[in-house]
């Protein structure tokens, strides 16, 4: 039961998070291409059990008794380097992190979640993260790998199911590949979907690290951008997760910073980037540095352009 606890590590997301592996590495239902843990040792899709969640509560309470005060996290997260709805305990071990007094956050690639006993375990829970990389069945097979017996229409409406009655805080988690999953209509659908669930918020990632297969390439600026404003489009309350953990809501006084951050989390239209420039003092010679620089990009979408910060390799706008 080694690397069963680790953190706190800070996150965006969570907050400072205290990390609990309840699966053995790399035991998942999914070998995504993009998954940047590995590809999988052991797949499977059926439940087992793996650790005492006993144990990994003492555990959990012998390192919260170890951290000062200032150290304290805001979540207990089960993220293992796995699939932790794999876990038959998880239902039980939620409940045990929970008499902590910590919140309880759980990250899953959602396969499993047409099965009643996984949508009950998840439901104590404070916070689900639920995968949704795509609603065609063909992406899914290319991006997600999933394991044999799983099928894409059972696993959507387990998501619609458990959205319907889960009173926690769930967001939704897309992960995007250039030439798969970064199309405009395949956009539109999944945004549709993800509509129907109605997360607190709809994040897009795209990988950051070197992904388990070589021929997987991150969507670039542009992509995102327009996911982006489709999925806004779509009333959904969205954030990007490129690798930078951005600060849409603090602000430096100094333009090239708070750009920066604020663009790492959702691209700007130039109207708001002229308004910051303004009220920071700045001016467009500063604009025109940090994209010649490659800081930032510049993307033109259905007339209106945007700035994004640059997370790929540098480039001229
Ligand atoms: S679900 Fe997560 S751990 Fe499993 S293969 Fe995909 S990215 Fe890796």
């Amino acid at each position: 039961m080694e690397h069963i606890v680790y953190g706190p590590v800070p996150s965006r997301r969570l907050g400072k998070s205290l990390g609990v592996n309840n699966i053995p590495h790399k035991v998942c239902s999914y070998s995504c291409a993009y998954c940047q843990v590995g590809k999988a040792v052991s797949m499977q899709a059926g439940r087992s059990v793996f650790y005492n969640p006993s144990e990994i509560e003492i555990k959990v309470k012998e390192r919260l008794a170890v951290l000062k005060l200032s150290e304290k996290p805001d979540y207990i997260a089960i993220v293992p380097d796995g699939e932790p709805t794999l876990d038959l305990n998880l239902g039980i071990l939620v409940k045990k992190l929970k008499s902590t007094g910590i919140p309880v956050a759980v990250i899953t690639n959602s396969s499993l979640l047409d099965r009643e006993d996984v949508r009950m375990d998840l439901m104590s829970a404070d916070y689900v993260s639920v995968k949704a990389d795509t609603i065609d069945y063909d992406q899914w097979r290319s991006i997600n790998r999933p394991y044999k017996t799983l099928e894409l229409e059972d696993i959507l409406t387990g998501i619609r199911i458990f959205s319907d009655s889960f009173k926690g805080k769930l967001v939704t988690e897309t992960m995007l590949v250039k030439h798969i999953n970064d199309q405009e209509n395949s956009l539109n659908s999944l945004a549709d979907f993800l509509g129907q669930i109605g997360p607190d918020i709809a994040y897009i990632a795209t990988p950051t690290r070197p992904p388990a297969f070589e021929n997987i390439i991150p969507a670039d600026e542009r992509a995102l951008t327009i996911a982006f404003e489709i999925f806004k489009r779509h009333h959904l309350n969205t954030e990007l997760l490129t690798g930078y953990e951005g600060n849409q809501f603090s602000s430096t006084g100094n333009f090239s910073t708070d750009l920066l951050s604020i663009t790492a989390v959702h691209p700007m239209r130039e109207e708001a980037v002229f308004g910051l420039m303004r009220k920071t003092g700045a001016s467009q010679d500063d604009l025109i540095q940090m994209l010649y620089s490659g800081s930032i990009r510049r993307v033109d979408f259905d007339d209106h352009r945007y700035y994004l910060r640059s997370f790929s390799k540098k480039s001229n706008p």
